[in-house]
């Protein structure tokens, strides 16, 4: 996607297109070199960055997706991608650790309504902050998930699945995303309607909530890796799954395990030569 041009504090900026291979089986996307992806002078995220997720809305409904169930896919998916074969792609940019740690998280259940601008999605975090409820974390990258009850009238389903930005909180330069749950609009936001975790929709969110933090970890400022469009690292490969497509006797497709749980997860950018892999130095 375009990189508009952003005031600081004014989101939305980097915005993670819908899902173009609607009703397909998961796309394994290409090998070659792509256009490349430079350095603009602003810096990464470096060190260990923590990952803090807003639960937003009501994550405790009986429709399936937005449960107590789901979280845990999240919770686990953010304890298992630090330093994972996959998330160390991101260490292809210099001075990027490849290190992320879960942070805590906290629950809003509709302080902003279920009709969320961008403005209420930094609200959202900037309230868990001036308050006490989070940690105040330049290092961090806020995550406001929603329910799928919760619309984003700035384009979630019709112009993107999620998105991440930066703006200043407490005087302090505070990384956030949005990312909504994808069964509002799974031929949209979700790449496969039978999931390895058995949640077509948190199970899309995981692939989009790993778009945005290795963008926010390596274009956080949106100031610094992004290519001559504008598209940054997972911009790239956004929707691209690699060779390593499984299909288990569900029907589900996964392309990676971290922990115990296998999840279908898009590609993303190494640095080094512009081809979207699966794992650091691994398969395409
Ligand atoms: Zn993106």
């Amino acid at each position: 996607m375009g990189q508009p041009p952003v005031e600081k504090g004014e989101p939305p900026a980097i915005l993670h297109g819908r899902n173009p291979h609607d009703g397909e089986a998961p796309t394994a996307g290409g090998t070659n070199s792509l256009s490349p992806i430079t350095n603009h002078g602003g810096p990464v995220m470096s060190g260990t960055i923590t990952a803090y997720v807003i639960w937003y809305g009501n994550w405790n409904q009986g429709n399936g997706t937005d449960t107590p169930a789901g979280q845990q896919i999240v919770r686990d998916f953010l304890s298992n991608v630090g330093n994972s074969p996959y998330f160390s792609i991101n260490t292809t940019y210099p001075g990027v650790s490849g290190l992320v740690l879960r942070g805590a998280e906290y629950t809003d259940t509709g302080s902003q309504g279920t009709r969320l601008t961008d403005s209420k999605v930094k609200a959202v975090v900037s309230n868990a902050i001036t308050k006490g409820l989070l940690p105040n974390d330049t290092n961090g990258v806020y995550f406001v998930l929603t329910s799928s009850n919760v619309s984003e009238s700035s384009g979630f389903c019709s112009r993107y699945c999620g998105w991440h930005t930066y703006g200043t909180i407490s005087s302090s330069n505070i990384k956030y995303s949005f990312v909504g749950n994808a069964s509002r609009c799974l031929n949209g936001c979700a790449a496969q309607t039978i999931s390895p975790n058995g949640n077509a929709g948190v199970d899309g969110m995981i692939s989009v909530i790993a778009h945005e933090l290795e963008e926010a970890a390596t274009d956080p400022n949106l100031n610094a890796w992004y290519d001559s469009s504008g598209a940054e690292n997972a911009d790239k490969c956004a929707w691209t799954f690699g060779s390593t497509l499984t299909l288990l006797p569900s029907g589900a497709y996964y392309n990676m395990t971290l922990g115990s749980r296998n999840y279908l997860i898009q590609r993303n950018l190494d640095a080094t030569n512009s081809k979207c892999y699966v794992s650091l130095h691994g398969p395409q």
